[in-house]
């Protein structure tokens, strides 16, 4: 029987697990359950969409046994099975989702504080071999007479072959490592360590994992306080998804817990949002905004969307349209009992029930934002920290769509206060007179601070905004004014500031240096439109001004765009 040799970057990460010195290695079994209800989710949604399976959904169990003395973990669903070919696919390459994106977040880092990592977020299959040298895999697609066995003791390969199998889906079988020095694999041989575990990490899975386990009870025609044992299949999970749990009933561990299991982080959310709804669309909603933006957060390769579940069930694992682009950080789910469960992706988009639950979603999402922004300054001040610049290309993009959405949650460095401040809290401390919201472009505070062209603003005590992102004015542009105070840039040559007096007197000055300007202007040539005089230096000598609506950082970060 010929062994076949795993990819390269599996074996990298099956090295890992098999040498791990990691302390959660319970996890393999909460990996294992999670792909044997995603195989019966597959099944599942099939026999629902096209009825060809004849399986309704009180036939989808999971089962999970041990036997001690051969030392092995049994686990079987009834799902959707592998064939010959996908046993090879899946399991000899390095799984997609999970495994991928811990390879990827950890591609350079080889020390041992990293492999906690492991625990915390789904690294899949292979997390078995954390627990034990030899995995077998049998498995037979449902409607299929065939089945196949794959097994493998670890990096040095894998073997498969045809067996014999009753029904379809799949058995994983582990043989237990044998304990070593200090390290203790008997535990997972215990049945009532694998029905904690399984209360742990997948009590929320929606079907039913079932183990025999052994209870007492009073011996029948025995001693009084004699007992006997028996043996119970009982179910382990209460199986309610915890998204449909009752807000009250969860821990911020479990929300916590199952936001790194189901979306691959390492890192607490910073937020939970956990909503539900009657009335023109009723849905469950767990969202989630991550506390750190994604390694490819602004890049293209970075996909928004939500998992989509009709009734509980699947049915899309990224649905952009359920949220907008400005929110796109956010990570959960939606489930709606309104929606149809062989809907097609052409068909959600049109979905009119599917843009009511986007509204609505989006409305939340604000408020919650805002909650955090009143409330918890500086765990807002952080979120925006990843995620502002999002918001301010949302209040940009779309031609200004979604300013009003937005407007509010921005924040942008203040030269008075010295920190970051919000639009309305400047409007707070405006000056009587003042009519207008200044802002200074730069590439970074100090930067711009040093700026000849607002030197008179400050000093006139005028508060300003310092802009440093390159879309930061390109927003307020967009947004034009906030409570009808219109954002004015300091650099403009137009403030206003002077009274009649200074007018006159730089009218005068203007005049009497008439032919000094034009000489400047001629030695300049086409660098400039304009030599003017200004009223606005106080240490400088001389500075640079643009004039009508673009500013030279606009003009600057236009000129940089590829054509
Ligand atoms: P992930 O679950 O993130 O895709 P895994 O490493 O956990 O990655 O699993 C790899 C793949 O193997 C799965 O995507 C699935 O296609 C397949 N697989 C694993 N376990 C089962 C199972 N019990 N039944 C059917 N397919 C399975
Ligand atoms: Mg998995």
């Amino acid at each position: 029987m010929a062994t076949k040799q795993f990819k390269a970057e599996s074996k990298r990460l099956l090295d890992l697990m098999i040498n791990s010195i990691y302390t959660h290695r319970e996890i393999f079994l909460r990996e294992l359950i999670s792909n044997a209800s995603d195989a019966i989710d597959k099944l599942y949604y099939k026999s629902l969409s096209d009825g060809s399976t004849g399986l309704s959904r009180d036939d989808f169990a999971i089962n999970l046994s041990v036997d001690k003395a051969a030392r092995t973990i049994t686990l079987s669903d009834n799902g959707c099975g592998m064939t010959k070919e996908e046993l090879e696919q899946n399991l000899g390459t390095i799984a997609k989702s999970g495994s991928l994106a811990f390879k990827k977040e950890n591609a350079d880092k080889e020390n041992k504080d990293d492999i906690d990592i492991i625990g915390q977020f789904g690294v899949g299959f292979y997390s078995a071999f954390m627990v034990a040298d030899c995995v077998k895999v049998i498995s037979k697609v449902c409607g299929s007479d065939e089945a196949y066995c794959w097994e493998s003791h670890g990096v040095d390969g894998y073997t498969i072959e045809p067996c014999e199998k009753e029904g379809h889906g799949t058995d994983v079988i582990l043989t237990v490592k044998t304990n070593k020095d200090e390290e203790n694999y008997d535990e997972f041989l215990e049945s009532y360590r694998l029905q904690q575990i399984v209360r742990k990490y997948s009590d929320y899975i929606r079907y039913p994992i079932k183990m025999e386990v052994e209870k007492r009870r009073p011996k029948e025609g025995g001693e009084e306080n004699e007992t006997e044992t028996y043996t119970e299949v009982e179910t382990l999970n209460s199986m309610v998804p915890l998204w449909k749990k009752n807000k009250s009933e969860i821990t911020a561990e479990e929300y916590n817990n199952f936001y790194k299991e189901k979306f691959y982080d390492f890192e607490d959310p910073a937020k939970v949002i956990h909503s539900s709804t009657e009335g023109s669309a009723t849905y469950n909603a767990l969202l989630f905004i991550p506390a750190r933006a994604p390694y490819n957060y602004y890049t293209r390769d970075y996909e928004k969307g939500l998992q989509l579940y009709a009734s509980g069930v699947m049915i899309m694992d990224k649905c952009a349209d359920l949220l907008p682009d400005c929110f796109s950080f956010v990570r959960g789910l939606v489930d709606s009992q309104d929606l149809s469960l062989n809907i097609s992706r052409e068909m959600l988009q049109h979905d009119r029930q599917l843009k009511i639950i986007e509204g609505r979603l989006e409305k939340k999402i604000k408020s919650e934002l805002l909650a955090m922004l009143n409330g918890e300054r500086d765990k807002y001040e952080a979120f925006f920290k990843n995620f502002g610049l999002q918001l301010k290309y949302g209040v940009y993009s779309e031609y200004g769509a979604k300013k009003d959405l937005l407007k509010d949650l921005l924040l942008f460095y203040s030269s008075s206060e010295k920190k970051l401040v919000t639009i309305a809290e400047y409007i707070g401390r405006m000056k009587e007179d003042q009519k207008n919201i200044y802002y200074a472009s730069g590439e970074t505070v100090e930067r711009i601070d040093h700026l000849p062209q607002i030197e008179l603003l400050k000093d006139k005590g005028y508060e300003i905004l310092y802009l440093t992102d390159d879309v930061d004015e390109f927003a307020l542009t967009m947004m034009h004014e906030y409570d009808g105070k219109e954002f004015k840039s300091a650099a403009s040559s137009d403030l206003n500031l002077e009274s009649e007096e200074e007018k006159e007197a730089a009218k005068k000055q203007t005049e009497d240096n008439k032919d000094l300007l034009a000489l400047m202007k001629e030695a300049l040539g086409d660098k400039v439109t304009a030599v003017s005089l200004s009223q606005r230096l106080k240490t400088h000598p001389v500075c640079l001004a643009s004039k009508g609506a673009l500013s030279l950082e606009m003009e600057k970060v236009l000129n940089a765009m590829p054509n």
